[in-house]
């Protein structure tokens, strides 16, 4: 892999014609730092965000050494790159075959659930094991998040006690996990799930040894505000500090996209110009899913030797394949005299977008480079652990 200093020195120097993918390992270390000095518990990175595995062994080397994993390809994905890695197998519907393989092949011990189906496949796929940590998963509310985890899985509250006296017999620890949807953008998530939590626990009077938080810690995107997550995670230790668990219990986390984001972004040539739509190299089926399908907004720039000097305008962008849906909305600012042939650049796409690329219509089959530049945005540019490294006289956004 190449290194160069940024995104504009890339361009000029590669002209490319593919959308090349942009990796930036000093920013997914710094965030993994801080997730390990600041949370007061165990963080677990949720690897569905992005499961390249040259950021597996950078969270790695930060001391992220456990994993949220939801499907037997994740779980041997992790023990095939960090065979000592922790795994949690979160997802609350799982193959049998595929528990089976995780309990006996890759020596998983967490395992999620929401039903007593779940709890009778995991008994049976692990010949009743008695070392099984199981995290009850509850449904709780996304309102405060900007995309909804709240209707697939979990168990509401007021209807959990049975299957947490049933786990409770079968687990050798027993946890109550969530998820407040991602890019949660308040602490009060967390405050109003931990107030589900506590009323779950009290209706079932059991023992409850591990509380996981799940994931949803926002990141930094245009037209929102800064986020500072010091006043989460210290909402999340205050509500578990007033939980009925056990003396030893243990807090997790399942981070994805914080940890994530900061690491990708992409340079994209523009292929054709019309009026304020742009037709760019890579789009729904590439890295830009979540730009086309929730409107997510990405923070973009142009790519020039020379500022141009015009003002910038809105536009919109077409993905490269011939599918009228492979478009985003935006509205993506840039200066009003872009055109053909010009590289764009398009940020935070280290969660949730790279992971996503599809080799759909022919397209997407980019090249990746290091760069040493900070990302367009940071929430941990000011951070104490962060001022240890050459690399972080970041501005924060
Ligand atoms: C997706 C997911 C995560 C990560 O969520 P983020 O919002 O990216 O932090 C964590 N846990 C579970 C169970 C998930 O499905």
């Amino acid at each position: 892999m190449h290194k160069h200093h940024n995104a504009l020195g890339l361009a000029a120097a590669l002209q490319p014609v593919l959308p090349v993918t942009l990796i930036r390992p000093h920013a997914a270390q710094r965030a993994a730092r801080f997730f390990v000095e600041k949370f007061q518990g165990s963080s677990f990175y949720a690897i569905k965000a992005n499961p390249s595995p040259d950021l597996l062994k950078l969270l790695w080397a930060e001391g992220v050494t456990n994993y949220d994993v939801a499907s037997i390809g994740e779980v041997r994905l992790v023990a095939t790159h960090l065979p000592e890695a922790k795994l949690a197998f979160m997802n609350p519907v799982k193959a049998e075959e595929a528990i089976r393989e995780a309990y006996f092949v890759h020596n998983v011990r967490i395992f999620s659930l929401d039903s007593m189906e779940e709890l009778e496949k995991i008994s049976r796929a692990t010949d009743n094991a008695t070392d099984l940590s199981l995290c009850v998963r509850l449904r709780v509310s996304s309102e405060y998040s900007e995309l909804s985890l709240a209707s697939k899985f979990g168990i509401e509250a007021d209807r959990a006690a049975d299957l947490l006296m049933a786990t409770r017999q079968v687990a050798d620890a027993l946890g109550i996990c969530f998820h407040v949807g991602s890019q949660a953008m308040t602490p009060k998530a967390y405050v109003k799930a931990m107030e589900q939590v506590r009323s779950a626990i009290v209706s079932a009077g059991v023992t409850v040894d591990i509380i996981d938080v799940g994931g949803g810690f926002p990141s930094c995107y245009p037209g929102r505000e800064a986020y500072d997550l010091q006043p989460y995670f210290d909402a999340i230790h205050a509500g578990f500090e007033e939980l009925p668990v056990s003396y030893s219990a243990e807090l997790w986390c399942e981070p994805g996209r914080a940890l994530s984001a900061e690491y990708s972004s992409l340079v994209v040539r523009v292929e054709r110009r019309r009026g304020d739509e742009l037709y760019i190299n890579d789009g729904a089926y590439g890295a830009l899913f979540d730009a086309a399908h929730v409107d997510w907004r990405f923070p973009v720039q142009l790519l020039r030797q020379q500022e141009s000097r015009t003002q910038d305008m809105a536009f919109s962008f077409y993905g490269p394949t011939c599918d009228d849906s492979d478009y985003m909305a935006g509205p993506f600012m840039l200066p009003a005299d872009v055109k053909v042939g010009d590289y764009i650049e398009i940020g935070m796409l280290g969660a949730y977008g790279c992971a996503m690329r599809t080799a759909f219509n022919g397209f997407g089959n980019g090249a990746t480079h290091i760069v040493t530049d900070e990302p367009m945005a940071t929430l941990y540019g000011d951070i104490e652990i962060a001022a240890k490294r050459p690399s972080s006289n970041v501005v924060k956004l």
